[in-house]
């Protein structure tokens, strides 16, 4: 096992992680920019280094630093949590030459995922289904038009490098398809330094669903479930929950496999989330991430398993201690994820928490990083905490989330608890009847 554990990240995940390696009886390293001196992943770390000023660029993502917190300290491994260098496969091949264990993927695996147009070529040789669209990258107007003919209007242009929704444009008809390619490579280029494009067929209602997988390496994979994503706003999920209202036993069964035989083909290390679209009856794969997820928690309520302590432990070189047929789905998990912004316009509102009171209780889970008094820097992403509840069936499960959302408090800032509310009162959300526009469409209605 490794004898200490460096952190490579911030807020409600870097405590998630922190957990692990304690609940592990590993000992940890928290890194933390100036901003972040106060932050709790840094008081209950067993050693913290002061990487550089707020901006990420200078102190998350700042590769020589952490090399150097590394150093110091005598960290072997390094967690990266979501988000910043988690699917950078450089960083980890740079940790690899000094010998410090990345908890990951192999930085192959890394490239070839986060490279979406190889992504779908991959998972389409590995017998996963995939979206109709262009076949590789997008290179000239004339190209476009004649792939969007023949996959048929409305399509989607797609950044190869996106991520977070960006670079991503609609062409309803042939009029819009130029600006859109227009657009979207220059605002590719802008946020990845990439302005590689592809093309897909749009989907008109479908449901985001994905399937969580585990794999050490060494050819051993289980999946872990779906989750039903499909609740978003601008490409951002806000809410998520497992399992899928819209799936039966069978049908869960039969793509998880799908994709843990693709996994035991790649080989694939660690956790990893195979990101589909599902619409009449069929998935259709659009990415997938080689890293833990944001929305993890809910796999692991009703799963029992915990995804970081089996990232650690397969990291270390250990094997798969569990077959398909050991893992049981219990009851229903739901996801709410709680950002500092206005819960009308959604714009951010950094700030001091003057009075905080999380909800408790059984089958509940909250995970954050913050606490009373504790001040929200304006400088990273505006989550704050995700609130996790789980009970013995989806009605039980929302009857539990609303008293959840009725006991959280988070003064003096403005949090997306009073959407929540919401959403737990809606008919449409009660019969798990929601795609991908729906959240859009509600808030429309509202305004
Ligand atoms: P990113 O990496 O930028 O998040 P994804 O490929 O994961 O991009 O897509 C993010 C979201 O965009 C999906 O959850 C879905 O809401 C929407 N989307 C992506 N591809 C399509 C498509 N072909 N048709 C309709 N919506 C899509």
């Amino acid at each position: 096992m490794f004898s200490k554990i460096l952190i490579a990240n911030r807020g409600e995940i870097a405590l998630r992680i922190l957990r692990a390696c304690k609940e592990l009886g590993i000992p940890t390293v928290a890194v933390h920019s100036t901003a972040d001196a106060d932050a709790m992943h840094v008081r209950l770390a067993d050693e913290s280094v002061c990487i550089g000023p707020p901006a990420a660029r200078e102190s998350y993502l700042n590769i020589p630093q952490l090399l150097a917190a590394c150093e110091i300290t005598g960290a072997d491994a390094v967690h990266p949590g979501y988000g910043f260098l988690s699917e950078n496969a450089r960083f980890a091949e740079i940790l690899e030459a000094h010998n410090i264990e990345f908890i990951g993927p192999t930085a192959e695996h890394i490239r070839i995922m986060g490279d979406k147009i190889q992504a779908k070529q991959t998972a389409r040789d590995l017998g996963i289904p995939v979206v109709p669209g262009s076949d590789g990258a997008v290179t000239s107007s004339d190209d476009a038009h004649a792939i969007a003919r023949e996959i048929g209007y409305p399509v989607l242009v797609k950044a190869a490098s996106g991520g977070g929704g960006r670079g991503m444009k609609v062409a309803k008809s042939e009029a819009d398809l130029d600006t859109a390619l227009s657009t979207a490579r220059s605002e590719a280029a802008a946020a990845f330094g990439d302005d590689a494009l592809y093309m897909e067929k749009y989907l008109g209602k479908p449901r985001h669903i994905e399937i969580q997988v585990l794999g050490d390496g060494k050819g051993n994979a289980v999946h872990l479930g779906e989750r039903d994503c499909s609740l978003q706003r601008r490409h951002q999920k806000v809410l998520e929950e497992a399992p899928s209202p819209s799936l039966n036993a069978e049908q869960r069964s039969q793509i998880g496999e799908i994709v843990a035989n693709a996994m035991r083909k790649l080989k694939y290390r660690g956790v990893g989330t195979v990101e589909f679209l599902y619409e009449n009856g069929e998935f259709y794969f659009i990415e997938m991430n080689t890293r833990l997820q944001v929305e993890h928690p809910v796999t692991e309520m009703i799963t029992g398993i915990d995804l970081v302590n089996e990232q650690i432990r397969i990291a270390a070189g250990g094997s798969l201690d569990m077959t398909q047929e050991d893992i049981s789905f219990e009851g229903h998990a739901i996801e709410c994820r709680i950002n500092a912004e206005d819960p009308v316009n959604f714009t951010p509102s950094p700030g001091t928490i003057t009075y905080y009171h999380p909800p408790g209780g059984l089958g509940v889970r909250v995970d954050s990083g913050v606490y009373q008094g504790y001040k929200i820097p304006p400088y990273y992403d505006s989550l704050i905490g995700k609130l996790i509840v789980h009970g013995r069936n989806r009605v039980e499960c929302m009857m539990r989330l609303r008293r959840c959302l009725d006991e959280f408090v988070v003064d003096e800032i403005k949090s997306t608890i009073p959407l929540f509310r919401d959403l737990v009162d809606n008919q449409d959300i009660a019969n798990g009847q929601y795609d991908i526009h729906w959240l859009e469409k509600h808030l429309e209605n509202k305004s």
